[in-house]
């Protein structure tokens, strides 16, 4: 059955693309268009509801882009690209990216960050990161989050904490596996597939990710990424 579904989200997740593509670039056309005719600025609506197709285009992106992800790790064909990453610089960025998010969200973000370099596939943990924090706010019940980085002998820790609904300890091990939830789909949609890729992706720079977590009072992952200095890139 998995292979089955493996099968079927590969060629869905390629289908979707093309259309994909194309309707990202009518919508900045688009926007361009608007503004330049001036109908973005005269009519309040028309931005509105330029905004809202804008935000659920970025969505279907992230959601093929996870698909994407899911069938080359199945198919084998996951290639690390490793590069020198200021981890802290990439974090910055990152936690910048979502602080209006945050702020919708009513989350204060809350970070602690100590110069740490490595080499590490930067899209990679990018992308990890934005796992871990969309799951805080998605799970962290408006409370605050704290994200850490850490130098550690060789490497670095990154932590992420929220105070939100946990994860009961049988169910623990189950949310890093494919399709694995700790929430039922009427609470919470979801694909179950964000911890499965963020787990392969540390696993194959060589680290490790683990979780704390109380039910009812939140969850922390942690993540150890040896700096990689040995390795051939
Ligand atoms: P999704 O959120 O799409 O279900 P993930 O793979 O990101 O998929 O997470 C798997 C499961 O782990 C979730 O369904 C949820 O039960 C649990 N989970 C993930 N992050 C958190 C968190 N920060 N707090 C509580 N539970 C979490």
């Amino acid at each position: 059955a998995l292979r089955v579904k493996d099968e079927f989200l590969s060629i869905a997740s390629h289908e979707l693309r093309t259309p994909l593509t194309s309707l990202s670039l009518q919508l900045s056309l688009l926007r361009r268009d608007g503004s330049q005719s001036g109908l973005l600025q005269s009519d309040p609506r028309f931005e509105k509801r330029l905004g809202v197709i804008e935000r659920q285009e970025q969505k279907l992106e992230e959601l093929v882009a996870t698909l994407l992800d899911v069938s080359r790790i199945t198919s084998g064909k996951l290639e690390m690209e490793c590069t020198n990453v200021d981890l802290t610089e990439l974090v910055c960025d990152i936690l910048e990216r979502f602080e209006s998010a945050f702020a919708q969200a009513g989350i204060e973000l809350r970070s602690q960050l100590e110069p740490v370099t490595g080499q590490w596939d930067r899209l990679r943990l990018d992308q990890v990161l934005t796992n871990l924090l969309s799951n805080a706010i998605k799970y962290g019940r408006g409370k605050p989050v704290d994200v850490c980085i850490q130098r550690l002998s060789g490497g670095a820790r990154i932590l992420v904490r929220d105070q939100g609904i946990g994860i009961s300890p049988e169910k623990q091990a189950l949310v890093f596996e494919r399709f694995g939830r700790a929430v039922s789909e009427r609470e919470y949609g979801g694909l179950g597939l964000g911890l499965w890729i963020t787990r392969t992706f540390v696993e194959a720079m060589g680290g490790s990710i683990e979780l704390e977590s109380e039910e009812g009072r939140g969850t922390a992952f942690i993540i150890d990424l040896p700096s990689g200095e040995d390795r051939n890139v």
